[in-house]
């Protein structure tokens, strides 16, 4: 990486088994391949269920590497509660660190309108 490039964003969302009602009125496939090639994040991609144990030991290892992420997925509590464990494993403050969007019940357009949103946010 060039030394002044900007770090840019990760961007995960959790799809909540694919199955979760939440996502019925999106395409996730259209929504993440929108984020990951239309929005400035160094990647996207669509992990199943962050908040079962795999999925917190991916997220804790993927937080070690120190690349800041953006998590779209289901209630902002709810994340915080679930994601702890993992943001404290990588020695961050969940607090702080996680930035967490719910993007559940939403269109594609809107899921992405609000992910460009906080992203636009975090470059201001
Ligand atoms: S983190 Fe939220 S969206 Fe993901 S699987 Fe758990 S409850 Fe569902």
């Amino acid at each position: 990486m060039e030394e002044n490039k900007k770090q840019l964003p990760g961007f995960i969302m959790c799809v909540c088994t694919g199955k979760c009602p939440g996502f019925a009125k999106m395409d996730i496939w259209d929504f993440i391949n929108q984020v990951r090639v239309e929005l400035p994040v160094e990647y996207g991609f669509i992990h199943p269920q962050l908040c079962e144990e795999d999925g917190d030991r991916f997220l804790a290892d993927y937080l070690k590497a120190g690349r800041k992420v953006v998590i779209g997925a289901c209630a902002l509590n709810m994340q915080k509660k679930m994601f702890k464990d993992a943001f404290a494993e990588a020695g961050l403050d969940i607090n702080k660190d996680l930035i967490a969007l719910d993007i559940r019940d939403m269109t594609t357009d809107e899921a992405v309108a609000k992910v460009q949103a906080v992203l636009d946010e975090m470059e201001a």
